[in-house]
């Protein structure tokens, strides 16, 4: 038992709470601590492609879209590993996926309130001392020790989605977009590949498979249920939805109405960015006058019922829904790339009555990202929060604003200042 009354515990060393941890560094007024089960901060460790780049300009780092000056700046990462001139003459604002996980690696390093190999495996709540007991694994020894906190803060991310009709299946052949990475080398040696979906995820996939085709000489297939390969909303004026005015402004809606906006904003996460779909068929081009034998085929409006082990391959069941047509697909290696699904974490399981769910199975929160709870204590979320707080919810930029709404009203003073007007447009009727 750690005997130290903390004032936050996180849990969850993505870069949400890893912003929160960087901004929190010099507030001496909080006593913070964050546990990660990994070994070490990694960000998406499977789709780390050469080539992927960050969606977000590099001004959503950790720290700069709060603190300018905070000395855990990308720019400040840049200068400490002398690579600033390089990047000053590359003159891009989005960088690669990798260096985002290396600066994201470098701030995870200087922070001693963040500890890795330590999986929270269960949660109290001591009602005579008002504390949450936080009972923490360490990953090598397997030892438990408890740590009290007065306050919480969820950062677990979201699960890679499968659908349960491509369950069951040889993790080395039918894999989600996530593992990608991992098991390349299986894609290599594979005589045919299909990836299902039409996300950014499995067309960056699609994508590097495709660069390496004339190499390896699978056959290779891309399906999607979606009516076309949709492009991801980019506009400048369609991205300040991702601004907290925006989310103050979806806030304040009933949660039907919100479901239904939601619902209706598909375009500014799901789609695929121009730039993606654009070397994709630049690729495709190149490879129809190479004068080489090289199979590709892409499929839309085709939904997969099903995928079942047939020899050394699959048979994938497809049906084009538009004709009501069905037919069998067969593939080497299956790719899903149906994306991920914020989760509940089980350690919460002890404290689940005191919190307030809705009718879904979802929290309540308020509009300061605290659960809503029938105990003095806090729980702050950053995690499976766009019921509530809309489509910019998994935004890294928008998570430094939240991390200062949180700061602020932990310390019960504002640290960060918060700025009403922050876009062009308006959202609301009341202050156009
Ligand atoms: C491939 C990919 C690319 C993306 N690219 C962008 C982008 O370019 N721009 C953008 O704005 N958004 C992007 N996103 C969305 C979003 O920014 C990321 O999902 C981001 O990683 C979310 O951060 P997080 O801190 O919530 O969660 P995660 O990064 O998922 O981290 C959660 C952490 O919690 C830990 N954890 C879980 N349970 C426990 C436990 N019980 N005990 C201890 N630790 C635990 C996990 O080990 C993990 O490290 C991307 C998402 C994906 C999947």
């Amino acid at each position: 038992m750690d005997n130290e009354v903390h004032d936050l515990i996180g849990v969850g060393i993505g870069p949400f709470n890893l912003s929160l941890a960087a901004l929190l560094e010099d507030l001496y007024e909080v006593k913070s601590i964050f546990f990660d089960k990994k070994s070490h901060f990694e960000w998406h460790p499977g789709m780390l492609i050469v080539g992927t780049r960050l969606q977000v300009p590099f001004m959503a780092d950790l720290v700069t879209l709060a603190d300018p000056t905070n000395q855990y700046s990308f720019l400040n990462y840049l200068a400490k590993e002398n690579r600033l001139y390089p990047f000053y003459f590359l003159q891009r604002l989005d960088i690669p996926r990798r260096e985002y996980n290396d600066y994201c690696q470098w701030v995870a390093n200087e922070l001693e309130n963040c500890l890795f190999g330590k999986k929270v495996v269960g949660l109290e709540y001591i009602q005579q001392e008002e504390i949450f007991l936080v009972k923490v694994q360490d990953i090598h020894t397997k030892e438990t020790m408890n740590y009290k906190g007065r306050n919480l803060v969820l950062g677990t991310g979201s699960v890679p989605v499968i659908p349960e009709s491509m369950k069951g299946l040889p993790a080395e052949d039918v894999f989600h977009t996530s593992e990608f990475l991992d098991r390349q080398k299986r894609c290599r040696e594979a005589k045919s590949i299909t990836v299902i979906g039409s996300g950014q995820s499995a067309a960056e996939v699609f994508r590097e498979l495709l660069k390496e085709q004339m190499d390896h000489h699978y056959r290779l297939n891309w399906i999607t249920r979606s009516r076309s390969f949709l492009s991801m909303e980019e506009s400048k004026l369609s991205v300040e939805q991702f601004s907290p005015d925006y989310v103050n402004y979806f806030y304040q809606f009933s949660q039907e109405q919100k479901d239904k906006i939601f619902a209706s904003q598909d375009l500014l996460y799901k789609g695929i960015s121009s730039h993606t779909i654009t070397d994709i068929y630049n690729l495709l081009y190149e490879h129809s006058v190479s004068g080489e034998e090289v199979d590709v085929r892409l499929q839309v409006l085709t939904e997969v019922k099903g995928i079942q082990a047939k020899g050394n391959e699959y048979e994938i069941l497809c049906n084009q829904w538009q004709q009501n047509k069905e037919f069998i697909h067969e593939s080497e290696v299956v790719i899903v790339g149906t994306g991920y699904r914020p989760y509940i974490p089980e350690f919460i399981e002890n404290i689940k009555t005191y919190i307030h769910w809705d009718d879904q199975g979802r929290y309540r929160v308020e509009a300061d990202y605290r659960l809503r709870l029938d105990i003095p204590n806090q729980i702050y979320v950053h995690s499976g929060i766009s019921h509530s707080h809309g489509v910019g919810s998994t935004n890294l930029g928008l998570a430094v604003h939240r991390n200062k709404v949180i700061i602020n009203h932990l310390t019960g003073r504002e640290v960060f200042p918060i700025y009403d007007k922050n876009v062009f447009q308006n959202f609301d009727a009341e202050t156009f």
